[in-house]
């Protein structure tokens, strides 16, 4: 099996960490709780402490350790470019190794290893929905009606989807023949809760003719394991999505997941020449399609009245690879709607992985920030390009009480698609050209 980088491997790294305090003005995390320990600079001295001894893996260090969003933001701002984000990471695997995981670490990585528990569940939480959750009136969303130790009850959950998207469609769905086969890495979230995104880029890759595989055999991408301290159980995903992910040629793969995309390019990277080179034909979903000229083509549909306000919102997993434009192309090309700005559009929604269950008091203040540049925006509906984003700022929206929905950029597509009469159902007799 194939094993991430011990926290032993980062020492090189560690060193080069001068001090500056630059991060500190980065950290949202930071920004919230004003302690040394939560920021870049505090934890690569805890990582220093605790490789030399000086320091044990205790109650607090681990509470420090979990403080952190994964963001990004302190290693883009490092003058040195220390990998902060990866040591935490390998920092919090050390932790899973030698104290365990947390009872709810273990839930998450025990699910997500077996699809089987996964479909058992999901099928359990449809049926039994109305029981556990009550409806949000301002969303589509649920809560739970009960206590409990991880969920809080005041937090918005998406509602789980009738039918699984890969249980939906076929495996294999013919394009052109001359056009390349794409494979649609789904993640976990638009399989089970969100497969409208799923049906979002298949309109899209249909309309441009390509020949489609979604594999029955994927899994999750791991990054939720990996957060959770669980090293081994993101590794054992990562070869099985290799398996699965390269049993086909295929020319391209793509995700319309940003924390996928990071979880199937970042940290495959470093596990092996195999996971190197199918980390290097994953492409983001928005990425892709503006790569083919979508985005021209798009530019092509007849014009409506009245376009709707759309705010975007960057998610930090699309934004740390340098991949932020290409979803605000996307909609800025879109017959229907009116691209506009908002306040604090590239700060961090405040889910982070596990950090948003373990730490939702603070999630909850970052999400504030973001309410505020909604409220203060004209935009109607938010877009953004990660399902865990959308489950955030939902929940964010609905603390304000406010009344805008939040998409993905491709359900936006895929909507105008529709309104001019290319999509799914008729892919053949009208293409975009
Ligand atoms: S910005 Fe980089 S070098 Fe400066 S203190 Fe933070 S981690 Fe260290
Ligand atoms: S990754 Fe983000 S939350 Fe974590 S220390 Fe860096 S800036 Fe702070």
């Amino acid at each position: 099996m194939s094993k991430h980088k011990d926290i032993e491997a980062y020492r090189k790294q560690l060193r080069e960490c001068v001090k500056c305090g630059t991060c500190r003005a980065h950290c949202p995390v930071f920004k919230q709780v004003q302690s040394e320990a939560v920021v870049a600079r505090g934890k690569i001295s805890l990582a220093e402490a605790l490789m030399n001894g000086e320091v044990e893996l205790d109650r607090r260090l681990i509470s420090d350790i979990s403080q952190c969003l994964a963001c990004g933001r302190c290693v883009r701002k490092c003058p040195n470019q220390v990998p902060t984000d990866e040591i935490i990471l390998a920092l919090r695997r050390r932790i899973g190794r030698e104290k365990g995981l947390t009872l709810f670490g273990r839930g998450v990585s025990t699910v997500l290893q077996r699809p089987w528990l996964m479909n058992l569940l999901t099928r359990l939480g449809r049926m039994f929905s109305w029981l556990v959750f009550r409806k949000v009136p301002q969303s589509s969303g649920l809560r739970l009606r009960f206590p409990s130790p991880y969920i809080s009850r005041d937090r918005t959950i998406p509602e789980i989807a009738p039918r699984a998207f890969r249980q939906s469609h076929p495996e294999f769905i013919a394009g052109d023949e001359d056009k390349p086969l794409v494979t649609f890495f789904t993640g976990c979230m638009i399989n089970h809760m969100l497969p409208e995104i799923g049906d979002g880029v298949l309109a899209a890759l249909q309309s441009l003719g390509m020949n489609i595989l979604i594999p029955k055999d994927q899994g999750c991408c791991g990054l939720p394991a990996l957060c959770a301290g669980d090293g081994q159980g993101a590794a054992c995903l990562a070869d099985r999505n290799l398996e699965a992910l390269t049993a086909h040629k295929a020319d391209f793969i793509v995700t319309a997941c940003a924390s996928c995309h990071s979880g199937l390019t970042k940290h495959f990277r470093d596990l092996g020449p195999d996971h190197a080179a199918l980390a290097g034909k994953v492409m983001d979903i928005h990425e892709f399609l503006v790569d083919q000229g979508f985005d021209e083509k798009l530019l092509q549909l007849p014009r409506q009245e009245n376009p709707q306000p759309v705010g975007y919102h960057v998610p930090c997993h699309l934004r740390e690879p340098g991949l932020k434009e290409a979803p605000r192309k996307l909609l800025s090309a879109l017959p229907s709607i009116r691209l506009v700005d908002m306040k604090h559009a590239g700060a961090c929604c405040g889910l982070g992985g596990t950090f948003s269950v373990y730490h939702y008091d603070i999630s909850k203040k970052l999400g504030a920030l973001k309410a505020e540049g909604i409220r203060d925006s004209e935009a109607e509906i938010v877009a953004t390009a990660c399902p865990g984003c959308i489950m955030q700022l939902q929940d964010t929206i609905n603390h304000a009480g406010m009344s805008q929905q939040v998409c993905h950029v491709l359900e936006l597509v895929a909507a105008d698609l529709k309104n001019a009469d290319i999509g799914q159902a008729n892919r053949k007799e009208a293409k975009l050209r």
